[in-house]
C-alpha cells in the first residue's frame, strides 16, 4: 500500500512542489519524489487540494464472505415503526438473555439460530435519519422495511418512504402492520401499493409483502424470513480481513466514558486498540461493546458495536477509517477539521451572496422589483462616514435597497474606484476630495462620484439617482 509522491502528483494533477509544501505543513519529512507515502498521508494531501478520495482497500487475497443485511424501518407516522422495532428486538435471543433491557444504541441484531445468519436493524425509525446518512454519503441501509398500517393504508409519508428508497436504490420489503385490528384490510394496502408502482409478488413482481402485528408479535418470523430471502437475492458480501471501514449510526456523550459512537462495520475487521479517524474526530479504541453491552475484541461486517476512546463526538453518517498510529490519526483529523472549517466558511459566503441576490430579485408587495443601489462612502472622519451611511440607508424602501458596500476614511482612491466598478456602485465623498488621477479614472471607469459637504444635498442627489434607476418610485 501507499504510493510515491510522483504517482500522487500524476493522479491529482498537482505539482510535486505543491504536494511537498503541504507535507511540510503537516510535519511530514521527505527526501525525494520517489518517497513512498502512506495511504492516510496521501488522503490528507488529496484533501488539502480539494479532492476527496475514498480509500479503496485492495480485496486481493482476502476472504470475501456473505454478510448480514442492514435494515431500516420507514413508513407513515403511527403506522407502528417503533412498535415493530421493539417487537423485532424482542425476537433476538441475545436481547432476551440480557433480560430485554438493552440500552438504545441505534442498532440491534436479530440472530437466526437455525440458519446461522442474522439481520442488523437500524434502531432509528423514520426518514430523517435515513436521508441524513445518505446526505453524508453513507450507504448503510441494504433493505427498507416499509411499514403500512392495514387499517389506514398508504399515506403521504408512505409515499415519501417509497421515494427515499427508490432514490437510494434500496429494495423494499413491505410489512403490513396492525393486521390484528378489526378494520384491517391488507388487500386494500396491496392494491394501493400496486397503484404506486410497487411490484408486489402477488402480481408477479419481486417485492415481498408480509402481514404482521407488532402489537401481538405475529408474522415477525415471516418478515425476518422475507428479509433474509431479499438479502440472498442481493448477494451481500464483504471483505472480512484487513482494515475496517465503518459508518457511525449514532453518537452520544457519556458522563463517565466520554464520547461514544455506535458504528456498523461495512468491511474488514475493527480491532480493539486500533487508532481511528471518524469524520474530523479521532481516537484510540479503548473498548468495543456489542449491542448488549458485552466487551469484545473485534467487530466484523454488519455488526453494530459501540466504541469508546474518541476525543470528540462524531456525527451520524461519518465514516470510520483505521490508521496506523496516533500521530497519523491526529494529523488526519486536524487536516479534516481545517477542510471542514474552510468548507463551512465557503458555504456561509455562498449563502450570503445568494441572500443578497434573492433580496435584489424579491418583488415588493406592490409587484415592483426591488432596485439595489450599491454605494461606497468615503469621508474625512470615521464618525462622519458612519453618519452618512446611516443617512443613506433612510432611503431604503420596499422598492429600493441602499447597499453600503464599503465605508471608510480618506480621499477617494483607486481601490475605491475598483471596488465601485466591481459592484456597479457609485461613490459618495463627504468632506473629501478625490485626487486628480482618481478623477480621471472615475470618468474612464464610468463610476458616478458625488462630492458633498451637506447631508441634505447628498440625499437630494441620491434621491434623484434612485428616481432615475427606478422610475415610478417617489
Ligand atoms: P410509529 O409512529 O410508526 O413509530 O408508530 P408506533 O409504533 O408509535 O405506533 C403507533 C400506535 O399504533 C401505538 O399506539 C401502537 O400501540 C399502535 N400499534 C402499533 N402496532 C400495532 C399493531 O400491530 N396492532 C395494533 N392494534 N396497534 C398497533
Amino acid at each position: 500500500e501507499g504510493m510515491t509522491l510522483l504517482e500522487l502528483s500524476r493522479r491529482t494533477g498537482e505539482s510535486v512542489a505543491v504536494l511537498q509544501s503541504i507535507l511540510i505543513n503537516v510535519g511530514e519529512t521527505f527526501s525525494s519524489e520517489f518517497d513512498t507515502i502512506s495511504v492516510d498521508v496521501a488522503e490528507l494531501l488529496a484533501m488539502e487540494i480539494g479532492i476527496n478520495v475514498r480509500r479503496q482497500h485492495s480485496t486481493e487475497g482476502s476472504e470475501i464472505l456473505p454478510r448480514p443485511p442492514v435494515v431500516t424501518v420507514m413508513g407513515h407516522v403511527d403506522h407502528g415503526k417503533t412498535s415493530l422495532l421493539d417487537a423485532l428486538r424482542n425476537t433476538s435471543v441475545a436481547a432476551r438473555e440480557a433480560g430485554g433491557i438493552t440500552q438504545h444504541v441505534g442498532a440491534f441484531v436479530v440472530g437466526m439460530p437455525d440458519s446461522g445468519t442474522s439481520i442488523t436493524f437500524l434502531d432509528t425509525p423514520g426518514h430523517a435519519a435515513f436521508s441524513e446518512m445518505r446526505a453524508r454519503g453513507a450507504a448503510v441501509t441494504d433493505i427498507v422495511v416499509l411499514v403500512v398500517a392495514a387499517d389506514d393504508g398508504v399515506m403521504p409519508q408512505t409515499l415519501e418512504a417509497i421515494a427515499h428508497a427508490r432514490s437510494a436504490n434500496v429494495p423494499i420489503v413491505v410489512a403490513i402492520n396492525k393486521c390484528d385490528k378489526p378494520g384491517a384490510n391488507p388487500e386494500k394496502v396491496k392494491y394501493q401499493l400496486t397503484s404506486e408502482g410497487i411490484e408486489l409478488e402477488d402480481i408477479g413482481g419481486n417485492v415481498q409483502a408480509v402481514e404482521v402485528s407488532a402489537a401481538k408479535s405475529t408474522g415477525l418470523d415471516k418478515l425476518e424470513e422475507a428479509l433474509l430471502l431479499q438479502a440472498v437475492d442481493m448477494d451481500l458480501k464483504a471483505r472480512v480481513d484487513g482494515p475496517a471501514q465503518a459508518y457511525v449510526v449514532e453518537a452520544r456523550l457519556d458522563k463517565g466514558r466520554g464520547p461514544l459512537a455506535t458504528i456498523i462495520v461495512k468491511a474488514g475487521t475493527l480491532v480493539r486498540g486500533q487508532h481511528v479517524v471518524i469524520g474530523s474526530q479521532w481516537g484510540r479504541l479503548r473498548a468495543i461493546r456489542d449491542m448488549i453491552g458485552k466487551t469484545t475484541d473485534r467487530a466484523t461486517p454488519a455488526m453494530p458495536v459501540e466504541i469508546e476512546g474518541l476525543k470528540g463526538l462524531p456525527m451520524a453518517g461519518d465514516d470510520v477509517i483505521v490508521v496506523e498510529s496516533e500521530e497519523r490519526a491526529r494529523m488526519l483529523s486536524e487536516g479534516r477539521k481545517r477542510k471542514f472549517e474552510k468548507d463551512r466558511l465557503l458555504k456561509a459566503e455562498e449563502a450570503r451572496i445568494e441572500e443578497a441576490a434573492a433580496r435584489m430579485e424579491t418583488e415588493s408587495e406592490e409587484g415592483f422589483v426591488r432596485v439595489e443601489l450599491p454605494i461606497v462612502v468615503k469621508s474625512d472622519v470615521q464618525g462622519t462616514a458612519q453618519a452618512v451611511a446611516d443617512a443613506l440607508r433612510t432611503l431604503n424602501s420596499p422598492q429600493v435597497f441602499v447597499n453600503i458596500v464599503h465605508s471608510g476614511v480618506g480621499a477617494i482612491s483607486h481601490s475605491d474606484l475598483d471596488l465601485a466598478q466591481a459592484c456597479s456602485a457609485c461613490i459618495v465623498g463627504f468632506n473629501v476630495k478625490s485626487g486628480s488621477s482618481a478623477n480621471l479614472s472615475a470618468a474612464q471607469a464610468s463610476v458616478k462620484v458625488f462630492h458633498h459637504r451637506v447631508i441634505y444635498h447628498l440625499l437630494e442627489d441620491i434621491g434623484n439617482l434612485i428616481v432615475e434607476k427606478a422610475p415610478g418610485v417617489s
